[in-house]
């Protein structure tokens, strides 16, 4: 029996400890995919922001941060190394001009 059961991420949860049933509640950022845990929906705001950019509970960590969806942040990690991979092959193509 795991000590831990979820529905799903994202939802709510149970913690079974020798105390008894303790529920939680947790939020995965929609910038950093980091999963917050808290106690009770009335504290949620406490524990995570929405971000005004993609109407998207995120993190504490992530809040006041400019948007950057975790899908988008993937996008532009690629177009960066595409970016960079081109760079490398322009710079060994000027060498071998010179
Ligand atoms: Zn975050
Ligand atoms: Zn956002």
């Amino acid at each position: 029996m795991p000590a831990l059961m979820r529905q799903k991420p994202g939802g709510v949860g149970f913690y079974f400890d020798p105390s008894g049933i303790r529920e939680v509640h947790s939020s995965k950022c929609n910038h950093c995919q980091r999963l917050t845990e808290f106690d009770s929906l009335k504290r949620m705001m406490d524990h995570v922001e929405i971000c005004r950019g993609c109407m998207k509970l995120i993190c504490l960590k992530c809040a006041g941060k400019p948007c950057v969806p975790f899908e988008k942040r993937a996008e532009i990690m690629e177009r960066e190394a595409r970016l960079l991979l081109l760079r490398q092959m322009d710079h060994l193509t000027e060498e071998r001009l010179r």
